[in-house]
């Protein structure tokens, strides 16, 4: 059975907190947390708990083992088409790195080619990588965009995130539905025309619009 962990400075005084919790393992160190919440870790329906947190969590975080040039890389193909390309309404569930709560929402996310253009369905996947990671939505919409920016150098890219998180949801800290609206504009979409074109279409109902 696991021993009461030092997770406060008060019982731990001489090394940093990090290196007295390295000797646990991660379900060790949640029973410990189940059981300062005042529960019992060993009533038969918390038993498991700390194993399937710990896999959720993993599950969660996993873009931080993902590359997203990796995955770019080998989607990226010669193209003369110079139109804006668009992908919109793409599902996110991120981690608030404030309050690990998750926030989740749609992105949308287009740009304007120069030369080169992204696999379609790696768009989404370039999204889960930055979007399985402790974030905060300005954060998470930057580096959409400058990850597409880095992969092509098109012309301009633009991205814009609408989600709702849960840290304010839960705790009443805003009105439940309220959502936050984050947009990262670079290139060509700095001008006010293409900018409006890809909010124009972002906002038409398209065949998966509800
Ligand atoms: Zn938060």
């Amino acid at each position: 059975m696991a021993q009461p962990i030092a997770l406060t400075k008060k019982i731990q005084r001489a090394a940093e907190p990090e290196e007295c919790l390295s000797g646990y393992s991660t379900e060790e160190i949640l029973r410990e947390i189940i059981s300062r919440m005042g529960e019992d870790p060993s009533r038969q329906g918390l038993l498991a708990t700390p194993g399937r947190v710990e896999k959720s969590m993993a599950y969660l975080t996993k873009g931080y083992s993902e590359n997203a040039s990796e995955i770019l890389r080998g989607a990226l193909f010669d193209e003369d088409y110079d139109e804006m390309v668009i992908v919109k309404d793409i599902e996110i569930f991120s981690l608030c790195e404030h309050h690990m709560l998750p926030f989740f929402g749609k992105v949308h996310v287009a740009y304007v080619p120069k030369g080169k253009v992204i696999g379609l369905s790696k768009i989404p996947r370039l999204v889960e990588v930055f979007a399985r990671r402790l974030q905060i939505q300005e954060r998470l919409t930057r580096q959409i965009a400058d990850a597409i920016q880095d992969a092509i150098h098109p012309l301009g890219v633009g991205v814009v995130v609408e989600a709702r998180h849960l840290c304010m949801m839960m705790r009443g800290i805003e009105k439940q539905h309220s959502s936050t609206v984050t947009s990262a504009m670079l290139g060509c979409f700095r001008q006010k025309e293409t900018r409006l074109e890809f909010l124009s279409l972002v906002r038409q109902q398209g065949a998966g619009g509800q």
